[in-house]
């Protein structure tokens, strides 16, 4: 093996060892590989999140271990989602679940305002968007990629009767 290679078979050795990290490690302090993607409903368009979706499903990780830290018991409703999955359930064709960064959790104990109430207090964490749902009982929470400092905005969602959902701005 001349120099040369050497050099590329331990390069190659290391990034075998951080992408192996990156399944293997949890993404979160709470919540497991398992819980950040698949459907219920269209299980079979369902397909696991790649190397970047995982990076960024960790970065979103510190949000959702800081509700976990906050209320207790948390069920994850929807987190990442790959575009056919996203499209066959009517996501949003711009979604951030389609990266890793956005994630539905449902609050076991609390209500979904009490969440976002508690969300709006930590300044500390990189938060693009808060939505809360009245009628599902769900927080949708967008995260800001890497070190950028989030839009923080914070949206209450409701039917207005007919089964749409509508969106209004919202402070505590
Ligand atoms: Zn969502």
């Amino acid at each position: 093996m001349t120099r040369d290679e050497a050099i590329v078979a331990s390069l190659a050795g290391v990034s075998g060892l951080a992408l192996a990290a990156l399944y293997v490690f949890p993404p979160a302090r709470w919540f497991g590989w398992d819980e950040t993607w698949g459907s219920t409903s269209r299980a079979d368009l369902a397909r696991p999140p790649g190397p970047m979706e995982r990076l960024r499903i960790r970065w979103a990780g510190r949000v959702a271990d800081a509700v976990r830290d906050e209320f207790g018991a948390t069920s994850v409703n929807s987190w990442y989602r790959n575009p056919e999955l996203n499209d066959a359930i009517g996501g949003s064709p711009t979604s951030f679940h389609m990266t890793g960064l956005g994630m539905d959790l449902q609050p076991a104990s609390g209500s979904s305002e009490d969440w976002a109430r508690y969300l709006h207090t930590r300044t500390d964490l990189p938060l693009d968007e808060v939505i809360w749902y009245g009628h599902k009982s769900h927080v949708h929470i967008s995260v800001a990629p890497g070190f950028a400092p989030g839009k923080r905005e914070f949206l209450y969602a409701y039917d207005p009767g007919d089964g749409s959902t509508k969106y209004s701005t919202w402070t505590p």
